[in-house]
């Protein structure tokens, strides 16, 4: 991919409160071309997302949320309904990140469900899908993989390309980045999964990018962006990555 237009997104988790969100992108919009603001999602925490909203609409840069619920109203108390996203000018959403899969049992059908309601409003999952380390161990990486993507792929219907974010789990905040050859040989295996169901792929690699090793992946054929967590916290640091990345 040409490296001025690789896709840099970050996924804040529960860091940023609205004050800190608006700090951030007040810093990071006085150094990023206004061209290049396209190339940039943040996902923050749901309590943050109207500091982010306002604080971005006089950019370019796209944000969302980190999940989001499949029912659109109703007695789903907690919940964030997809509806809401959109009214206030959300452009993406997370869906399926390992944490939350973990965390808060989230399986296949779930998020499924999670995907089909971002598309029927016009937003863009970023589908998050990886083995963990024992998976990996035993061999089952493409396995778990396919697993996790193929009720996605068989059964919805996209606009345009499926946005997928490969993030092993063994790599998220491990400071143990995926190599190069394993991240091509998985965004090769997801291609052939995308193109067998007819679709285009959009691929992000994601777990401990950072700025030692962004050039790299990003050189990696066919990977279209990162999604990165600790290293996009600050906008000094993300930003450095973006310049690692043009370099
Ligand atoms: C993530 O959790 O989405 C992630 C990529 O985290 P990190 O960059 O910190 O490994």
């Amino acid at each position: 991919m040409d490296s001025s237009s690789f896709l840099l997104y970050a996924n804040w988790k529960m860091h940023k409160s609205p004050k800190e969100a608006r700090d951030y992108i007040r810093h990071i919009t006085q150094m990023v071309d206004s061209k290049d603001q396209k190339r940039f999602v943040f996902f923050a925490p749901a309590f943050t997302l109207p500091a982010l909203a306002e604080e971005s609409a006089s950019s370019s840069f796209g944000w969302g949320a980190q999940n989001c619920y499949f029912g659109v109203q109703g007695a789903f108390p907690g919940e964030n309904s997809p509806m809401v996203l959109k009214e206030m000018g959300a452009t993406h959403c997370l869906v399926g990140h390992s944490e939350r899969r973990k965390l808060f049992f989230e399986d296949e059908i779930l998020i499924r469900k999670k995907v089909q309601a971002l598309l029927q409003y016009s937003l863009r999952p970023v589908i998050c899908v990886g083995e963990n380390a024992e998976e990996r161990k035993k061999g089952l990486s493409f396995k778990m993989v396919e697993k996790q993507l193929s009720g996605i792929l068989k059964e919805l219907v996209f606009p345009d390309s499926v946005c997928i974010a490969y993030e092993p789990v063994w790599a998220i905040g491990s400071a143990q980045p995926a190599r190069p050859d394993q991240v091509f040989e998985m965004q090769k295996y997801v291609k052939q999964l995308c193109e067998s169901e007819g679709k285009k792929l959009c691929f992000l690699y994601g777990g401990s990018v950072n700025e030692k090793n962004a050039k790299e992946l990003s050189q990696v054929p066919g990977v279209d962006g990162f999604l990165v967590g600790g290293a996009s916290l600050d906008p000094q640091n993300f930003f450095n990555l973006y310049l690692c990345v043009n370099s």
